[in-house]
């Protein structure tokens, strides 16, 4: 019997965060591609589309800027979550 040949001591140190996973990447609810993009991740042209979009009737552009999110492929645009309470 010897003590000591079978002591395998893995330390896996497994500190991935899962909001660094979790929260960056939202996916279209509607075209189910990754990648809905804030109004500061928008480019120009990006940017004068969102404004054309129905949801302007709606929102104030401000608000809009503030609290949404678009997906470039099909134009969903996904409105402030902060519903829960
Ligand atoms: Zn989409």
């Amino acid at each position: 019997m010897r003590d000591g040949d079978n002591l395998v001591s893995h330390r896996v140190i497994a500190k991935l965060h899962d909001e660094q996973v979790m929260s960056k990447q939202l996916s279209c609810p509607r075209c189910d591609k990754p990648g809905l993009k804030t109004w500061t991740e928008l480019d120009d042209e990006e940017r004068e589309v969102v404004r054309r979009l129905p949801a302007s009737a709606e929102y104030s552009l401000s608000e809009r800027q503030a609290t949404h999110q678009w997906c470039t492929r099909c134009w969903y645009e996904k409105p402030a979550t902060d519903e829960h309470g």
